[in-house]
């Protein structure tokens, strides 16, 4: 029986821990996994909260259902029935500029206008910003392979216009950081195979259209929250399993009961140790490199070069008397140069079932760290102030919410920066020098869910491949 130590009890750790044993059944191979977490619960970035009636997601609260194994792992697991889309009636996305609510045209591929047609009728850009965008057909290929900003790449293809206006409030939003620094080969790397593939991004989608390929399933979300993910895979490794209110400390290598190979103590807050024949480290990359601080210095210096910003969600729920222009729709993005704090809100309770009581809203402001330019400070009162202020311009509400609930993840977001690929190999050949290591994460492959689920299921191979090569040698 071998001994695998996880740590993290993120989505990233929870999957590990389920592939891995999962693997090496397959294989069979004997394995013993025991998941550290340092909180109370696992979940990590995943929080969904009840309240009065309402359903609150503290963290990620839709996945792209197409991406990574994420579908797999929902028959796995028997939750796909429990899957559920977007509310039908959903009236669309819109974007606030010039002091008004725009709708977002469909035929946006993250917020680039892919359909010329659509955007043509919409007055989110200018005749001359619309006519700049066209011209994408014409801009030819870049023919190095130097990575590229996501704001330098949108800026050259489409045009300073459709950046500022439309793609820039997405970028900065989704990888919560400066587009201006945002690698466009780790964060968007369909555009650069586009580009690369058929010169123009528009007529990359056209013909993938033609040729039936879909953009995939669009974003999902649970009947009961995120949480049902969680819940699932504790339940698929086994409470046992799970060790919460445990905070690995320390790191250090071990000889190994048996002389094979090299094994691991795990060194814990509350002063124990853990032998482990492997470890997976699931923890953001600034913790992973503190840990590894004693085994290899190198490998935790560039771990700790990954950059991290601060995010935060502030949901607040309206009585729908207090909001006659209601809230019909997916939500809306703030560009930058509209000068607000907020960066974008989900209108939670139009956009999902079951998110608020009858007779109510739930709206979830979503503050982004991208530019550190303090424009609010990440503290409860500022940010629910400033929440209820930008929703005051923008929406209209002048009410105050039923209910206010603030989570603020300091450096909880990875910061893809130009030149992360070559920064992630780095770190993958070093870890893998030494036998027994292996980190996984949202710094890694993708931060999205469905991406840490995929990274942790290609490491789990890496890791029961390692461990039978072990029973091998022995
Ligand atoms: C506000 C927000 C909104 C998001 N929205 C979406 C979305 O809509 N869709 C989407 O796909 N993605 C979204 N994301 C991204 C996604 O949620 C995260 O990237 C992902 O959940 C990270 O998972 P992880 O397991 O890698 O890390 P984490 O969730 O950070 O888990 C790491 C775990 O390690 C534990 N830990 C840390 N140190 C130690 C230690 N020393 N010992 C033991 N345990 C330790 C932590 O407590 C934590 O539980 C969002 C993220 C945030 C913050």
């Amino acid at each position: 029986m071998r001994d695998i130590v996880v740590i993290g009890g993120g989505i990233s750790g929870l999957s590990a821990a389920y592939y891995i044993r999962k693997l090496a059944a397959g294989s069979g191979t004997e394995v013993n996994v025991t998941l550290l977490e340092e909180g109370g619960r696992t979940g990590g970035k995943i929080r969904t909260d009840f309240d009065g009636g309402f359903l609150v997601e503290g963290g990620p609260d839709s996945v792209m259902a197409s991406r990574g194994r994420f579908m797999e792992l929902c028959e796995e697991l028997g939750i796909w029935g429990r899957v559920i889309a977007p509310s039908a009636q959903n009236g669309g996305t819109f974007i606030f500029l010039d002091g008004a609510l725009k709708k977002i045209p469909s035929g946006m591929t993250l917020m680039l206008p892919t359909s010329i047609g659509s955007l043509a009728v919409s007055d989110i850009i200018s005749y001359k910003g619309k006519a700049r965008s066209a011209m994408e057909v014409l801009v030819p290929r870049r023919t190095d392979d130097l990575d590229e900003s996501v704001a330098s790449f949108v800026r050259r293809r489409f045009g300073a216009e459709v950046y500022e206006r439309m793609a820039e409030p997405i970028i900065s939003g989704i990888h919560s950081g400066n587009p201006e620094i945002t690698s466009t080969k780790c964060t968007f790397p369909l555009l650069r195979k586009m580009e690369a593939e058929h010169r123009s991004i528009i007529i990359g989608m056209l013909k993938s259209r033609k040729g039936g390929k879909k953009g995939g399933a669009g974003f999902v979300s649970f009947d009961g929250g995120m949480a049902c993910l969680v819940a699932a895979l504790e339940a698929a490794v086994g409470k046992p399993a799970i060790r919460t209110n445990s905070r690995a400390c320390r790191v250090s290598v071990d000889s190994g009961r048996d002389g094979l190979g090299r094994g691991y103590h795990i060194g814990m807050d509350d002063g124990t140790s853990i032998h482990a024949d492997a470890v997976v480290f699931a923890t953001p990359a600034f913790v992973t490199s503190s840990l590894l601080e004693g085994i290899d210095r190198g490998l935790a210096s560039l771990l700790a070069g990954i950059p991290y910003n601060t995010i935060a969600t502030v949901s607040l729920a309206y009585r729908e008397d207090s909001m006659p222009g209601g809230a019909q729709g997916a939500g809306f993005l703030v560009p930058r140069i509209s000068g607000m704090r907020l960066a974008a809100a989900t209108w939670s309770s139009s956009k999902w079932a079951g998110r608020a009581p009858e007779g109510h809203y739930l709206i979830r402001c979503y503050f982004s760290g991208a530019y550190q330019d303090g424009r609010v400070a990440m503290d409860n009162d500022a940010l629910v102030r400033a929440a209820e202020e930008d929703l005051r311009t923008v929406m209209g509400v002048t009410a105050r919410p039923v209910l206010a609930k603030v989570y603020i993840w300091r450096n909880g977001m990875p910061h893809y920066t130009l030149g992360h690929d070559e920064r992630v190999a780095s770190i993958a050949a070093a870890a893998a020098a030494h036998g027994g290591i292996f980190v996984i994460g949202a710094w890694k492959g993708g931060a999205g869910v469905p991406s840490c689920i995929s990274g942790a299921y290609e490491e789990s191979r890496l890791v029961v491949d390692y461990i039978s090569g072990l029973e091998v040698r022995k």
